[in-house]
């Protein structure tokens, strides 16, 4: 079945951006959703509105759902050294009901995550925990119109950050209005995980203009640093 109308929780990074760009390339109106869960830098959610303008998105929600509340992840505004990981837990959970609920109420076909290879070390990221998503969806959805119910996919979910730059750059997704960076600041720190592996994938990718100041000293020959390990796992396919 052609999927006429798709959901894409888009969270201002690069990969969603993508996920997007691809259901509008292959003729879906896209319905893009974003989250406001108390995230250390609000400055994601600007990038995401500007990605789904200029993507041409007709509809755009802002949910807000308090996630950070009871903390748990360095991510949260705030956080203390007691939370050691960038990890959100019960995150995706939760955004996916939300999308279904939004997938639901506004007739649509599918839900396409931003899922990818690097997000497989996360339990609610990998390729078993879409299966257990579908099944939901499927129990949750089927009507008469609509047998199997709301079709779950993660386009994304065997690419690595390199194939994914590259794929933003044939779909000509804006990646200059996208935001990986984990850290508060008005730019992107250049600095941290996200930063780094995004700016030496679009290094690689031959688009140098687009990585920060910071990434551009860093990787101006496109190496990797032999003493760092995260980019040979985030960069393996
Ligand atoms: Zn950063």
């Amino acid at each position: 079945m052609t999927e006429t109308r798709v959901i894409v929780p888009l969270s201002g990074g690069l990969d969603s951006a993508v996920v997007a760009a691809l259901a509008a390339a292959a003729g879906a109106e896209v319905i893009a959703i974003s989250y406001r869960y108390g995230q250390r830098n609000q400055r994601e959610l600007e990038a995401a509105e500007a990605i789904a303008r200029k993507l041409g998105v007709g509809e755009h929600y802002v949910i807000d759902v308090a996630l950070s509340s009871w903390g748990g992840s360095r991510l949260f505004a705030g956080a203390d050294d007691s939370a050691s990981s960038y990890y959100v837990p019960g995150r995706n959970s939760v955004f996916a009901a939300i999308a279904l609920s939004l997938a639901e109420s506004r007739g649509a076909d599918a839900i396409h995550l931003g899922f990818t290879a690097a997000d497989r070390q996360y339990p609610d990221a990998t390729a078993e925990y879409l299966t257990v998503l579908r099944s939901l969806a499927a129990l949750t959805t089927a009507t008469e119109g609509r047998p199997d119910g709301i079709a779950i996919d993660a386009p994304l979910i065997a690419m690595d950050k390199l194939s994914i730059v590259q794929r933003a750059i044939e779909l000509q997704v804006p990646v200059a209005e996208t935001w990986s960076c984990y850290a508060g600041g008005v730019d992107q720190c250049g600095c941290c995980d996200a930063c780094r592996i995004r700016d030496l994938s679009l290094i690689r990718a031959g688009v140098p203009d687009l990585a920060t100041e910071p990434g551009r000293a860093a990787y101006a020959d496109g190496a990797e640093r032999a003493t760092d390990n995260l980019w040979r796992f985030l960069l393996r396919d």
